[in-house]
């Protein structure tokens, strides 16, 4: 991919162009070296230049590497964010830096449009640990019970499902159900973070979860807090429920961000994929992040490189089946109309 790349662009380190297009580094300079920005420039221009030509707009989502998100991407948000804004856009082309899931929601949205996905192995634990096959079991379970399927989920399980939701408003979502019986899929600890939200509700869940947020335990929130007296705790919902109670504040990655907007925290411990902290680093200089973090390496796929190719070559093109795109274009539409209609 480099050779074939490199017939067509230089792509050398450059301190020369690193300078030149020092207003992009501005973004990111706490987070990324200069001795970096200098490598990457060459790839942030030329994918930059090449999105003017294909008329194309590149979605970066929150766990992006910062010369991505920052660098190249013209929107940055959750997945979805980004799919809402896949409809808005007046793209030809639209480039998803994220994982294989969010692509096909983009694509389901706008199906006009061409969906690039730069690496197809950019896969998700939580979306690849149902099926559709799954979904017809759990109804067999609990007949009658609505299922309510998080986002992150092939198109084939959206599909299959009644409504869609997100960590941002799974629990309203939920609370509006009619039937007492909920059935969540495919994530346990979102399932088990919102039953705690809804009293009112018998929820009921598939046993996904996420291979990041799921390594993360409520004795090392305490000891890191023991160790670090005055530091902000701040997990995403995909965490277990004792590490999410263990936090000072849980939201989604859009809430997690407009939490330490508003707070701004002295010092602030992300439990979320590591990339999070990095993107709003330089944005609040006030706030030293700081703690452990993992990394999603679905997410770690998208690299400058891989976008460029793909642009370039016009591959990694996103397919869905259209009968199965409309019906889960329905349930993804329930949660946008719900959601408005609940004032979320
Ligand atoms: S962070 Fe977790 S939910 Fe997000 S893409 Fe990676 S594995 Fe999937």
């Amino acid at each position: 991919m480099r050779a074939e790349l490199s017939e067509k662009y230089d792509l050398a380190p450059s301190p020369e162009l690193a300078e030149e297009i020092g207003d992009i580094y501005a973004k990111m300079s706490r987070v990324i070296t200069p001795a970096d920005w200098a490598i990457y420039a060459p790839y942030v221009k030329a994918i930059n230049d090449l999105k003017a030509e294909r008329n194309a707009v590149i979605l970066g989502h929150n766990y992006m590497t910062p010369e991505i998100y920052h660098g190249i991407s013209d929107f940055g948000g959750d997945s979805l964010q980004l799919a809402i804004k896949a409809t808005e856009v007046e793209a030809d082309v639209i480039v998803q830096c994220g994982v294989h899931f969010m692509a096909e929601t983009s694509k389901i949205l706008s199906p006009e449009k061409t969906v690039l996905m730069p690496d197809m192995d950019a896969g998700c634990s939580l979306a690849e640990s149902v099926t559709a096959d799954g979904i017809a079991e759990m109804r067999r379970r609990y007949p009658g019970a609505p299922v309510v399927t998080y986002v992150n989920t092939t198109a084939e399980v959206k599909a299959a499902s009644d409504i869609c939701c997100t960590s941002s408003n799974a629990a309203q979502i939920v609370g509006a159900m009619e039937s007492d019986t909920v059935i969540m899929t495919p994530d346990q600890y979102l399932a088990q973070n919102v039953a705690r939200d809804v009293p009112h509700k018998n929820v009921v869940w598939w046993e996904g979860s996420c291979i990041v947020h799921e390594q993360y335990t409520a004795k090392d929130l305490r000891e890191f807090r023991e160790w670090n007296p005055g530091t902000r705790l701040i997990a995403h919902p995909e965490c277990p429920p004792d590490v999410v109670n263990e936090a000072d504040f849980s939201g989604s990655t859009s809430g997690i961000i407009k939490y330490v907007t508003d707070e701004k925290p002295e010092k602030a411990m992300l439990i979320t994929e590591c990339s999070m902290a990095s993107n709003i680093s330089d944005a609040l200089p006030e706030v030293d992040f700081v703690g452990p973090c993992n990394m999603c390496p679905y997410m770690k796929k998208i690299t400058l490189e891989k976008v460029l190719y793909a642009l370039d070559t016009m591959t990694g093109q996103i397919e869905v089946d259209p009968t199965v795109a409309e019906k889960a274009r329905l349930a993804v539409q329930r949660m946008i109309d719900l959601s408005r209609e609940l004032g979320i």
